[in-house]
Formats: structure tokens, C-alpha cells, sequence
């Protein structure tokens, strides 16, 4: 029993149930085992049978459950960025976090503010070749022709310098037209298009900036879209409290057409809003249902995608790219509508995390050196023990210092849900692929 309570709680070994089935998750190396249910309360009740622990004792002799040390050396560089075309937006949903910070100023970006911001990407990118932006807001097709601007500016700049820019835009979908739809086709820009699900849950609150409801029009620009793009978008929905049964939502997008979804929890403080421990159990029956309904949707339909179900068990990324996170500030940085550098869009306009600006460079160091830090697993010490920890990378600092004051401290309920829709996936995974298994 020593080396199966050891493992767990060093984060290498992880038992759960799942729809009534067992597993075993070495986070080492990604491998899921399946095995009883009985098994798995005997593990959590510490009194696995001799049978469990001399099967666990043989694959650790195989090399399973065994953390390799990892040698990191911070060779980080950036790479992308969140071009923040404006903070002003049609809409005025309650949980936005843009709200409040500028009250939805109109100021766009300018083109000089895209050249600088450009400029600054590939001086700062070295030798990497590929560079990501999103094109991101408030709503950015407020924006629209500095969006044209950039799109044509990353052309003259791919041919002068080799380097290769992928664009996404995320955006409510409310103001695109044919037009634009076409002309970010013909260009390849990814979109992530916001929507909430059926009528009732999206109007809650995807409200416009005149109080109305925008499910028509949101729909009306995303199903042409779900229905001609193959691949390149994502249908991206916010679930909350109100709507913590959120699995007739994606049911319902996928009953429109649409395809690739993904749904994720609000982060709030509101308590009609936001999540709490009471909530936890609910949607974790929640995500089981969510997981059986992915299933059978991918038996049918092979082009459908549930995006937080999509974890790579078997060609991961390197244990050194494991070890951190999001890169915010490190690999990623956000650029305000006047050019002012942010570790991220979340960090836009707070003074205590201005890095620099587009005309001057990076002149804030030491946010740099804590954002290194923030975004590195090590750093964290509930994140070091915890099985999730490689498919996690940590979390995010943004909504640690939001929900508990500090970067470098997971918001539990967050780490929560996390992990159950880690659970999920693997599940999902496993049922897919037929994963390593071992008859018990
Ligand atoms: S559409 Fe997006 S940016 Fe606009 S209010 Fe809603 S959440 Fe905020
Ligand atoms: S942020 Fe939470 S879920 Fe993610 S690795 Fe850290 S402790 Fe685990
Ligand atoms: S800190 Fe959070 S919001 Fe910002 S880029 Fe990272 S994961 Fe995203």
C-alpha cells in the first residue's frame, strides 16, 4: 500500500470513476488504465486489494508512475500576441470582463499602433518563424478596417522577412456580414465566434448595448459559417449557475449544425453568476452526461468537436514545454488600443501590470521576471503534487488574482472543474482510442 499512497500523493498515480467505470492515470506518462470500480473505492479507502497493488508494483517496475527530472531552461521568447482592437463593444454582457475597465471606451486601434506592435513581434521573436495574433476585444469588428489594415500589413512583412503570421479572431458575431465572412475565409483567420447556447441561456445575458436580446442575429452570422467552414472556427459558450446544465446548450448547437464547440465555466464573483463548492458535485454529473453525449455524437460524426475534450494522450509535448503554462507575458502579450503592453488581455489596463508599450519595448522588467514565474508549474506548489499538473500547465494567473487575490495561488473551484473536465476528456480519450488497458 506504501508505493500506491505515495504515488498519489506525489500526483503521478490518479484513480477515478467515471461513468461507473474505474481508471488509473499515470500523469507521467499519460497512460490510463482501466480497472474496477471496487478497485478504485478500495484505493481511496486505502485498503486496495494485495491483487491492485502488485499490479500497480508491476508497472512501476515497467517504468509507469516514475516523474524523469526535467531540465528547464527559460528559453521562452514571444510569439504571439492580443491585438485588443478596441475595448468598446455592442454588447453588455454582465460577466464580461472588459466591463469596468474602460466602460467600453470607442478608441481604436490605430495603424501605427499595428505597425509598432508587428514591428516589435518579429524583432522580438528570434528565429521562429510562425506568429500568432488575435484580433480581440471589447468587440473587434468595431474595428474593422485596422483589422484590413493588419491583415495586409502581415503580408508586406511575411515577404520581407520570411516569417509566417496565423491570425484568429474572436468576436460576438453580432456585426459580421457576408462580406466579412468571406474576407476572413479567403485570408485563413481563425474565428471564435461567442454564443451561449439556446435562446433562453444565451439571452440571459449576451445582451446588446441597448438592452436586447441578440440570439437572432448571433445565430445569423454563425450558422452560414457552421455551415461552409470545414474547419477554422469554434462556436465558443460561457456556461454559469444559471445555466449549470449546460449539456442541452452544446445539444443545442450541435442541433443547429454546428460542429466544433466548446463550453466554459464563468469566472465570477457574483454568486448568482459564479460557481461554488456546493455546485461542484452538479457539474461533474454534469460533464459525465456532457462525456457519454461526445461519445455517441463522435460515433455518428467523426467532424464533430468538443474543444476541451480534445487532449493528445499520445503525442504530448516535451516535460520541459509541459512545465509552463499559458505564457502570458513570457511568449504572449496583449497590446491595448494605444499600445501599451499587458502579460494579457485579462491584465489590459491594470497600471500594475503594464510591461511597456509597442513604441518603447518591454521597459517593466520585473513583471516579466514574476510572469516567468507564474507561468511556470514549479512555482505553484499545490500545482507541483497534482496529477492534472501536465495536462493543466497551472492554470491561469489571471483568474488566481482575481478569485484569490494572488498569481500564484489556484482558485480551488476553478481547479476543480478543471480537473473533472480532465477526467472527462481522458475518459472520452480512452473510449475513443482504445488506450493501453490492462484486464484486471
Ligand atoms: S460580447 Fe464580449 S466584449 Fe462584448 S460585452 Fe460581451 S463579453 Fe464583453
Ligand atoms: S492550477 Fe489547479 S488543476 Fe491546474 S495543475 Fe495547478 S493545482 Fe492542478
Ligand atoms: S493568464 Fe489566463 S487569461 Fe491570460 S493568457 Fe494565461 S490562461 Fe489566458
Amino acid at each position: 500500500m506504501d508505493l500506491v499512497k505515495e504515488l498519489i500523493q506525489l500526483g503521478t498515480l490518479h484513480c477515478f470513476i467515471w461513468n461507473q467505470e474505474g481508471y488509473l492515470f499515470d500523469s507521467t506518462s499519460n497512460s490510463v488504465f482501466s480497472c474496477s470500480v471496487q478497485d478504485i473505492l478500495d484505493i481511496k479507502e486505502e485498503h486496495p486489494s494485495l491483487e491492485t497493488i502488485q499490479d500497480i508494483q508491476e508497472l512501476y517496475d515497467h517504468g509507469y508512475f516514475q516523474e524523469k527530472p526535467v531540465h528547464f531552461e527559460d528559453n521562452r521568447i514571444y510569439k504571439s500576441l492580443c491585438l485588443i482592437m478596441t475595448r468598446n463593444c455592442n454588447f453588455r454582457c454582465p460577466y464580461c470582463f472588459e466591463k469596468g475597465k474602460s466602460n467600453f471606451s470607442e478608441q481604436v486601434m490605430e495603424p501605427q499602433v499595428v505597425q509598432k506592435a508587428f514591428e516589435f513581434l518579429v524583432q522580438q521573436s528570434g528565429n521562429r518563424r510562425v506568429l500568432e495574433c488575435d484580433f480581440f476585444g471589447g468587440e473587434p469588428l468595431l474595428a474593422w478596417e485596422s483589422i484590413q489594415y493588419a491583415i495586409a500589413l502581415s503580408k508586406k512583412i511575411e515577404l520581407e522577412t520570411g516569417k509566417r503570421f496565423r491570425f484568429s479572431l474572436t468576436t460576438n458575431a453580432s456585426l459580421l456580414t457576408p462580406e466579412m465572412t468571406d474576407y476572413l475565409y479567403r485570408h485563413d483567420i481563425s474565428l471564435i465566434l461567442s454564443q451561449d447556447g439556446t435562446p433562453e441561456n444565451h439571452n440571459r445575458f449576451r445582451i446588446s448595448s441597448q438592452g436586447k436580446p441578440t440570439y437572432e442575429e448571433v445565430m445569423g452570422a454563425i450558422l452560414p459559417i457552421s455551415q461552409t467552414w470545414k474547419e477554422g472556427y469554434y462556436v465558443r459558450g460561457t456556461y454559469t449557475k444559471k445555466n449549470i446544465h449546460f449539456l442541452q446548450d452544446v445539444q443545442h448547437l450541435y442541433a443547429q449544425g454546428i460542429q466544433k464547440i466548446s463550453f466554459e465555466p464563468v469566472v465570477s464573483e457574483q454568486k448568482d453568476i459564479g460557481f461554488c463548492t456546493t455546485d461542484l458535485p452538479v457539474l461533474k454529473d454534469e460533464y459525465q452526461k456532457l462525456s457519454t453525449w461526445v461519445l455517441d455524437t463522435l460515433s455518428k460524426d467523426p467532424d464533430f468537436s468538443f474543444y476541451h475534450f480534445e487532449v493528445n494522450l499520445t503525442h504530448g509535448a516535451c516535460k520541459e514545454k509541459l512545465m509552463t503554462s499559458c505564457g502570458a507575458g513570457v511568449e504572449y502579450l496583449s497590446v491595448s488600443p494605444e499600445g501599451d503592453l499587458y502579460p494579457c488581455h485579462q491584465f489590459d489596463a491594470n497600471a500594475d501590470f503594464k510591461i511597456g508599450t509597442v513604441f518603447d519595448g518591454i521597459t517593466n522588467t520585473s513583471i516579466v521576471e514574476t510572469c516567468k514565474k507564474c507561468t511556470y508549474l514549479a512555482s505553484k506548489a499545490p500545482c507541483v503534487k497534482c496529477w492534472a499538473r501536465y495536462i493543466c500547465g497551472g492554470g491561469c494567473s489571471a483568474n488566481n488574482l482575481r478569485m484569490t487575490g494572488q498569481l500564484l495561488t489556484p482558485w480551488d473551484i476553478g481547479c476543480e472543474i478543471q480537473k473533472m473536465r480532465i477526467e472527462a476528456a481522458l475518459y472520452v480519450q480512452v473510449k475513443r482510442n482504445a488506450m493501453t488497458k490492462i484486464k484486471k
